[in-house]
């Protein structure tokens, strides 16, 4: 038993886990850079696995008092190296913490302990004529208290809203061991509002062990529509003109003519754009969405694409290519998400992708528009990248990142739109924040969590800076 072990399990008892596969399966998310990097062969010191809210507080107040850094793992899913295992933390995993806690048939809302899978989340509320609206493509390998800390977005957004929209209480265990439960109420105007703080806090100011979701009544009706543009700027005017009249499909993909070729071969050919549409709704409501979305596409020069190209898009949206067996080929995957405003968002587009493809090395570069708005949209990158061997590689793919967040950012976007920042993306904070805004943050991370224990090293940048 290594020495934090040891002191630890006097202290919580079963809890405690320090077998080997326990920690190796709990060593980091699923960071493409993590596989990369063969200097990271570091493990946790334990695995904490609480099964109830005064477990949390005990693993807290223990941690705190021997001043072990923690490190919380729910479904490991995230991808921006928010989780690393160290020799001198422990992972305090959300796997036993699971469950519907109580449900209100009559306000619509579900709380779910923190652990839960999302799917699980789903089907449960599903068997009760309801949905979460939140479909995460790692619906089936992310946890409730997951999105919320990663503020993350679901396919459906642009009907059900993201995890902000949803998640409308919480129960944290703070870093002193406190629990704060926010209000449950459809609204409140009693000061900022607490939720904020830990939606998007990336493990660092304590443990989300409750979530509360708003829910609805499952959609009665379904349809999809798809369409052709010349190109993905062409597509981008009727979707804001759709969204900014009060239509709210609850899918809007706009695919670029790179995406659409590798997605969709048989379904659309000549280097066309494919835009896929997803009404959901009272019957009625549909009809006219339906209606009206068509006429606006046709109007911009839109022609209708074949209807199978939606069955296929619903068919595969979960489907991702083992990116750990392409990295044993040479090639390394990413994704890269950020947010822009309707004015800007041609530009980033073509900022992101030009600076791609100036990078030695790059296979392909594309992007799709998802997650709309009525002020804009998240463009969604994607490339793939290819050198001679793992450090090589692990270099072309820092370079592409930089090279692409720099472009976009200067072209008027967001640093992320929902993957987090976690380790890849903290050096950039402080274009998001400001200087102030990122002093801010860090005095707020100190007044909670003076030691720097919960997930140091993620989300701030490095720095002391305090304006
Ligand atoms: C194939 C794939 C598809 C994806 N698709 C999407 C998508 O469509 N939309 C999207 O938004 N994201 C997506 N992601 C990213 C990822 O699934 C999300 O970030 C997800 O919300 C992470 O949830 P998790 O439970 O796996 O959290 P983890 O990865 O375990 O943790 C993520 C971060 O949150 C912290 N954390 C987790 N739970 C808690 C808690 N209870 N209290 C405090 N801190 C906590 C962790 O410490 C860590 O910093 C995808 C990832 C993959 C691999």
């Amino acid at each position: 038993m290594n020495g934090i072990a040891a002191r630890l399990k006097p202290l919580l008892g079963d809890i405690v886990r320090e077998d080997l596969p326990t920690r190796q399966s709990h060593r980091r998310d699923r960071w493409i850079l993590g596989e990369l990097d063969s200097s990271d062969d570091s493990l946790p010191a334990a695995v904490l696995e609480p099964t109830c809210t005064n477990d949390v507080v005990k693993a807290v107040n223990v941690c705190r008092s021997e001043r072990i850094p923690v490190v919380t793992y729910a479904g490991g899913s995230g991808v921006c190296g928010a989780i690393r295992g160290s020799a001198e933390s422990v992972m305090l995993s959300t796997r036993r913490l699971t469950g519907l806690v109580e449900l209100d048939p009559v306000a619509m809302l579900a709380t779910f302990r923190a652990g839960t899978i999302g799917l699980d989340a789903e089907r449960c509320i599903e068997s009760h004529g309801m949905t979460i609206g939140h479909f995460p493509q790692s619906i089936e390998i992310s946890t409730v208290g997951g999105w919320v800390a990663t503020r993350s977005s679901g396919q459906c957004s642009t009907a059900y809203g993201n995890i902000e929209d949803l998640a409308i209480a919480l129960e944290v265990v703070l870093p002193d061991g406190r629990v704060l439960r926010t209000r449950r109420t459809p609204r409140t105007c009693a000061g900022p509002d607490l939720r904020q703080l830990f939606l998007g806090s990336e493990g660092t100011l304590g443990v989300i062990t409750e979530v509360t979701l708003s829910l609805r009544p499952r959609p009665p009706s379904r349809r999809g529509h798809a369409f052709h543009f010349a190109g993905l700027v062409d597509g981008l005017e009727p979707i804001r003109i759709a969204v900014q009249a009060g239509w709210r499909p609850a899918v809007v993909r706009l695919h670029d003519a790179v995406i659409t070729a590798r997605r969709f071969p048989q379904l659309c050919s000549d280097g066309r754009c494919l835009l896929i549409l997803v009404h959901e709704g009272p019957e009625a409501a549909v009809t006219c969405e339906v209606a009206a979305l068509a006429d606006l596409c046709r109007a911009h020069g839109a022609l209708d694409a074949p209807a199978e190209a939606v069955d296929h898009w619903l068919a595969r949206r979960n489907h991702v290519p083992d990116l750990r067996e392409l990295l044993r080929q040479g090639t390394v995957a990413e994704s890269i998400e950020v947010g822009c405003t309707w004015d800007r968002i041609a530009h980033v587009y073509a900022d992101g992708i030009a600076a791609l493809r100036r990078e030695p090395g790059l296979v392909s570069a594309s992007a799709h528009v998802s997650h709309v708005y009525r002020a804009g949209a998240s463009l969604y990158f994607v490339f793939f990248a290819t050198d001679t061997s793992p450090e090589q590689l692990a270099d072309t793919y820092r370079r592409c990142w930089d090279g692409l967040l720099n472009a976009v950012v200067r072209a008027g976007a967001s640093i992320a739109h929902h993957h987090g920042i976690g380790r890849v993306r903290r050096h950039a904070l402080t274009e998001e924040l400001g200087v102030t805004g990122v002093a801010l943050l860090r005095q707020l991370k100190r007044a909670l969590d003076p030691a720097d224990l919960f997930n140091p090293g993620v989300l701030l940048p490095d720095g002391d800076a305090m304006d």
